[in-house]
């Protein structure tokens, strides 16, 4: 790190800043983790300097015998792990796995069905600045009212009625199972092709603690850096007869050269998940969900839909008569790190919203355990309980890093600061 130090000290000195937030802050962001030292070590590795256009094989550059190595290796564990004909590892991000699915199977103005945003869908199911809202038509599915999960009789009455060619299924706040025989049945009611977005759920589904998507989706999207512990970016699965399309639709498609190192780092993320440790961690994340879900709700806060089954939680604020933003800004001055998120039905602005959304799948990597959720949930609530008091918040904050201190995770030595 003494180069990056003596060339460019104001990065540098972002990145300790960034590097004292990660270790000190309890991270209960859902839809982040924290990368094994493997998976850092090979996305800051020298691929990051290769041209690699194509696919294994078949480059448009000379040198990619290395490179064809590790894709290969990605594109193998991949298959292997989800049980995959096929396996696309060059998306640079969720959203551009997305997107190029939608372009192989649709034309623009054809029409999808999503999951509404404000119900726990993702921008690129259809939000009308994503380019899935400006490319093609767009009808949503809500969740039920009552009981604030996804109600598959009126899924399908939805389907029925907006005949949509593309169903997605997939969030990015329902804490809830995703029932995927049911949507594969809709989808083949209508005619339209299933694609299943598991950015959020895909190291559980690798693990075996949340059904499978793959036998049922014509494809499935993800991206590989939240519950699945690898380097941000993106895969695609899917059938053997979408393979050349997917592949073409991809690159040339939308993208140019893949990112060789985070190929590289996704093909050690993809090793570590096939291992009984990685099970054991997955089993853990939905454990300790469950227990900070109960020890939120003993506490008096409203969890949306009455619990989780996953690795995240939406906490419905206004019950203690604040709103997601408040929130937020009062446990980010505790140290604890969540984002504000919509809740079913919202009656507040996404900006505003009425809810936070808390994941386990950062603090789990710590090591954190049912005994830390306990204290973990005492300190929200107290935040909560106090956000117009700083120094309140600040004694908090002194609490969170004794506990984070009690579960290092090592990242003070790389910047020359332990
Ligand atoms: N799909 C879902 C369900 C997500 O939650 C996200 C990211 O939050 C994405 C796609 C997009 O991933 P990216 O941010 O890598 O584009």
């Amino acid at each position: 790190i003494e180069a990056l130090k003596k060339v460019d000290p104001e990065a540098f000195e972002a990145l300790v800043g960034e590097t004292l937030r990660q270790e000190n802050n309890l991270e209960l962001i859902a839809s982040e983790n924290y990368v094994s030292e493997a998976v850092l070590e090979m996305a800051g590795s020298i691929f990051t300097n290769k041209y690699a256009e194509g696919y294994p094989g078949r480059r448009y550059y000379g040198g990619c015998e290395f490179t064809d190595v590790v894709e290969r290796l990605a594109r193998e564990r991949a298959k292997e792990l989800f049980g995959a004909d096929h396996a696309n590892v060059q998306p640079h991000s969720g959203s551009q796995a997305n997107m190029a699915v939608y372009f192989t199977v649709l034309n623009p103005g054809d029409k999808i069905l999503g999951m509404d945003l404000s119900h726990g869908g993702h921008l690129t199911h259809g939000h009308p600045l994503s380019f899935s809202g400006r490319f093609f038509e767009v009808a949503s599915y809500t969740v039920n009212k009552e009981t604030e999960m996804i109600d598959y009789d009126e899924l399908m009455e939805t389907a029925e009625r907006e005949k949509p060619k593309l169903i997605i299924a997939g969030a990015s706040a329902y804490p809830r199972i995703l029932d995927f025989k049911k949507f594969r049945e809709i989808a083949d009611s209508v005619g339209a092709y299933l694609v299943v977005d598991m950015a959020h759920i895909a190291g559980l589904v690798a693990a075996g603690e949340h059904p499978s998507p793959v036998p049922y989706a014509d494809f499935v999207t993800t991206t590989t850096h939240k519950t699945l512990r690898g380097p941000r970016g993106g895969l695609i699965l899917c059938k053997e007869e979408y393979k050349k399309d997917l592949n073409r639709n991809l690159f040339p498609g939308i993208q140019g050269g893949p990112l060789v190192h985070i190929v590289a780092a996704k093909a050690v993320a993809l090793k570590e998940a096939m291992t009984e440790e990685f099970k054991e961690y997955q089993r853990q994340v939905k454990a300790n969900a469950k227990k900070l879900a109960n020890e939120l709700a003993n506490r008096g806060l409203r969890i949306v839909s009455g619990g989780t089954d996953n690795h995240l939680m939406l906490v419905d604020v206004t019950s203690i008569g604040l709103t997601g933003k408040e929130a937020e800004k009062a446990l980010d001055k505790a140290g604890i790190t969540v984002n504000k998120n919509t809740i079913p039905f919202d009656k507040n602005k996404p900006l505003i919203a009425s809810g936070i959304r808390i994941g386990t799948p950062a603090v789990t990597t710590r090591g954190m355990k049912e005994k830390e959720m306990e204290e973990v949930a005492e300190y929200i609530v107290d935040a909560l309980k106090h956000t117009e008091d700083d120094e309140f918040l600040a004694k908090i904050k002194e609490k969170v890093i004794s506990l984070t201190d009690r579960f290092p995770m090592g990242y003070k030595k790389i910047v020359g600061i332990d």
